[in-house]
């Protein structure tokens, strides 16, 4: 089946009882456990609804197995703390969304476990691995500058060595990217953002081998971490529209990328897609579309950034991101304010970025929108 298709019908459940189509919502929280392996528990990550959804993000991320998780964060510490222990080593790209980056820095120390930050290229992940390396993390594109880095090469050069790949696929999605073909072991996803895709959804997931998916699910199974049957529903019924969303808000992102590139007042904009951007011929190879997020900076001597937001109409400023409507966000006051100024600057997060998630609204009026805020802020 192609990704589309997947989308309907991969996963699913036959309902006997009524031949519904959708999978019903199963609340139990207790099963009979006489005459079978092991009763479904919704902390056990076992239940009917956590497993439709598992096995529909499987098939579109071509992984063998998965665990969903409540949240993007619950399924990239879990995945992490999976793989490394005490004495371990762990390299993570600097330009990870900011909630990894936290934890990270947070409680790596505390529990034993030494790790590197490397700049968003593969000679730099090269340079930070040691014989004690298990785990290489990385994002692509990143949060919140669309940085690109060769997915390949560093799968590549991680399983020469015996060290797991992690990635966070958050902002390409399996409709733009699929990292397990190009020889990722783990993608982790935030289901919040794209594919819950609403806003009205906090979930996440990690899907692999075998091998890899029963250690998270060990762990999972300690830490707890697992996500209710109304939820799981809501996703699932988000999940069949992923790819028409996505690719509406892909389309929508390039043509709003061209938009302000062309205005003078517009500083620099940041998006794989376009043809001088940092990492857009690598973009070009992995990914079968350049996403919806992008970024921009407002030139300061032209425009004043907090009118710019205020008189926005259509396009809301909001933290998250990957939802039907477009929004709008300052990273250094929030997916990155829990940075500290220097690393923030030292990432290129400046207080002049804005962040911008691309919804499936009509072109025109995204344009227009963003027309007459920059024409109303100029200074
Ligand atoms: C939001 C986000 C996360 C964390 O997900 P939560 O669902 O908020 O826990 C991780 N990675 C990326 C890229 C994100 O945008």
């Amino acid at each position: 089946m192609k990704t589309d298709t997947q989308c309907v019908h991969s996963g699913g459940y036959f309902e006997k009882t009524t031949g519904g189509i959708n999978t019903p919502i199963f609340t139990s929280s207790a099963y009979d456990y006489l005459n079978r392996k092991e009763a479904p528990y919704p902390r056990y990550f076992n239940t009917v609804n956590q497993d439709v959804v598992v096995k529909k993000i499987c098939a579109l991320e071509k992984a063998e197995d998965g665990v969903l998780f409540s949240s993007g964060m619950a399924a990239m510490s879990t995945a992490i703390l999976a793989l490394a222990g005490a004495g371990d080593h762990v390299i993570l790209m600097d330009e990870l969304y900011g909630g990894t980056h936290a934890f990270v820095t947070d409680t790596f120390e505390r529990l034993g476990i030494r790790y590197s930050f490397a700049k968003t290229n593969v000679d730099a992940i090269t340079a930070a691995i040691t014989d004690r390396t298990r785990v290489i993390v990385i994002e692509s594109p990143t949060n919140p500058l669309l940085g690109i880095i060769d997915i390949r090469k560093v799968a590549d050069l991680a399983r020469a060595r015996g060290i797991a790949t992690i990635i966070d696929n958050t902002f390409a999605t399996p409709i733009n990217q699929k990292p397990i073909e190009l020889g990722i072991d783990i993608v982790v996803h935030s289901g919040t953002k794209y594919m819950g895709g609403h806003s009205d959804l906090c979930c996440g997931v990690a899907v692999s081998s075998q091998p890899h998916v029963k250690k998270i699910l060990h762990l999972a199974r300690h830490l707890g971490g697992s996500l209710n049957a109304g939820d799981c529903y809501l996703l699932e019924r988000s999940l069949k529209t992923l790819a028409l969303r996505v690719k509406q808000q892909t389309a929508n992102a390039g043509l709003l990328a061209e938009f302000l590139a062309a205005n003078p007042v517009v500083r620099k904009v940041f998006y794989p897609g376009l043809k001088d951007a940092f990492g857009h011929a690598v973009a070009r190879k992995q990914m079968t579309g350049f996403g919806a997020m992008l970024a921009f900076e407002l030139d300061a001597e032209q425009v004043r950034t907090d009118a710019f937001l205020h008189h926005l109409d259509i396009v809301r400023p909001a933290v998250s991101l990957g939802g039907v409507e477009t929004t709008i966000c300052a990273p250094a006051v929030t997916s990155h304010a829990k940075m500290s100024p220097e690393e923030r600057q030292r990432v290129g997060v400046t207080d002049a970025l804005l962040r911008l998630s691309v919804g499936i609204e009509h072109i025109d009026d995204l344009i227009a929108d963003f027309d007459q805020a920059l024409k109303l802020s100029t200074a």
